[in-house]
């Protein structure tokens, strides 16, 4: 009789972290930096499929967030960290500028709150009249406008990749298509659960972006708040119509909501869009409305927090809506600032989805929220809300949670 084969050991980290999003990656590459060994992983059989590779590419300066935040300390790191990080990394950005433009005097007290909310966060702004916002855009109508010189384009998926890259070359190991299906705590360490197999963390790092909450219960700790899905689409402008956009063109937005409106951006390919826009997801990673998971949009619209938040906003949510499903109702939005856009100038140009937190009471989780289980061996630590600026503030973020979970802290890299 021969004896069975021995099991092979269960693998095992000083980190796992759940998430290949750049604030994962991010928050790995710091990990890895230290010399302690990580393990990163990804359902998705790529990295970036979500949030990280669907959005507006912008490099953010900081200058929205309420100073003192969390948001305004990592989003002004963060701008000249990224620009930095893809000067390091040959990998395409511009750093454009851009215009926060008020279209009407009942816009202006709300500028002024943005001007000195950059003052504040120590973000150069300055105030300009129509005359002089139109040196920088031509073609753009307002009253008043806001020019940031310090907002950016970039490719955030890009940038992902490449932090996964140096993850696996400072010694750690990125897998793609492992879903993470259970988080056990034990005395001194953790286990991960996957569908192909566990594998052991001294400490754990959550960011699972739409899924964020789900992996937080399934751990066994109470987030305080539920992810809603919220989702964002664009619209590609015509050759013609790009031609009226020669950087970033921004609202002023709405302070109710953390969204910041309908902008147009050219990206770093040289195409223009606008959006995105904000309508409720029919399913976590409901990128269209034909995408319907009936269990989870039930538990978006069973939530308590989703039914306080509609009955207050239902106006501006049905707006939304008409936006998302007519294009001319699109192009009105566009036209307060970029008159000269037609109609048949915007063709659909995809969707991201927005993990947004959101409280039982229907407030909007503003910063970014992190939940610890536990510190020292066997802690894990959620990132709970991580919407924009998110991408931009990924660096900082990442060598954040690093001294959280370790006390050990790092600088930028050099
Ligand atoms: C429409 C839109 C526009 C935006 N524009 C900007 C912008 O211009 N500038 C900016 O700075 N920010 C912007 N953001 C925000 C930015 O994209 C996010 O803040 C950032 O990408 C968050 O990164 P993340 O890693 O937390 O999340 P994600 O990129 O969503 O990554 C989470 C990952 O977790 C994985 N995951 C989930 N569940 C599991 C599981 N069970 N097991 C294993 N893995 C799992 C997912 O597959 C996913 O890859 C925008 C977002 C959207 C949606």
């Amino acid at each position: 009789m021969t004896a069975p084969a021995a099991l092979p050991p269960t693998p095992r980290a000083d980190v796992v972290v759940v998430g290949g999003g750049i604030v994962g990656l991010a928050t790995a590459h710091a990990v890895a930096r230290t010399g302690r060994s990580v393990v990163v992983l990804e359902r998705e059989h790529r990295l970036a499929a979500h949030q990280t590779g669907n959005n507006s590419n912008v490099i953010h300066s900081g200058l929205y967030y309420a100073p003192g935040g969390a948001k305004a300390r990592l989003a002004v790191a963060g701008c000249a960290e990224t620009v930095a990080f893809c000067r390091a990394h040959d990998l395409p950005h511009r750093v454009t500028g851009k215009l926060v433009v008020a279209t009407g005097p009942e816009e202006l007290p709300r500028m002024a709150e943005l001007a000195r909310r950059g003052k504040a966060n120590g973000v150069e702004a300055h105030e300009l009249d129509a005359e002089g916002m139109r040196v920088h855009e031509p073609h753009v109508r307002g009253i008043a406008a806001l020019y940031v010189p310090s907002t950016g384009v970039c490719d955030y998926g890009r940038i992902a990749e490449t932090l996964g890259v140096l993850v696996v070359k400072e010694g750690g190991e990125v897998h793609t298509g492992r879903a993470v299906t259970g988080i056990a705590r034990r005395r001194a360490d953790v286990v991960v659960r996957t569908d192909t197999g566990d594998v052991l963390g001294r400490q754990v790092v959550v960011c699972g972006g739409l899924r964020s909450d789900e992996l937080a219960r399934a751990a066994g700790a109470d987030p305080g708040v539920r992810i809603v899905p919220f989702r964002g689409e664009y619209a590609g402008f015509s050759e013609s119509a790009a031609e009226l956009v020669k950087g970033l063109i921004y609202p002023v937005p709405d302070p109710a909501f953390p969204f910041l409106g309908v902008h147009a951006t050219r990206g770093i390919d040289g195409h223009v869009h606008a959006g995105p826009n904000a309508v409720l997801a029919l399913a976590r990673e409901g990128y269209s409305w034909g995408a319907v998971k009936p269990k989870e949009l039930l538990g978006s619209l069973a939530y308590s927090g989703t039914i306080v938040l509609a009955r207050k906003h239902w106006r501006y949510g049905l707006g939304e809506v008409r936006r998302s499903l007519s294009p001319k109702a699109m192009v009105r939005r566009i036209q307060r600032m970029l008159p000269e856009v037609r109609v048949e100038d915007l063709s659909p140009a995809g969707a991201g989805v927005r993990a947004q937190a959101v409280r039982p009471d229907g407030s909007l989780v503003d910063d970014f929220l992190f939940v610890e289980q536990g510190s020292g061996d066997g802690a894990i630590l959620h990132v709970l809300n991580a919407p924009s600026p998110a991408a931009t503030a990924a660096l900082p973020i990442g060598r954040e949670i690093l001294e959280r979970l370790t006390g050990e802290k790092l600088g930028p890299l050099s």
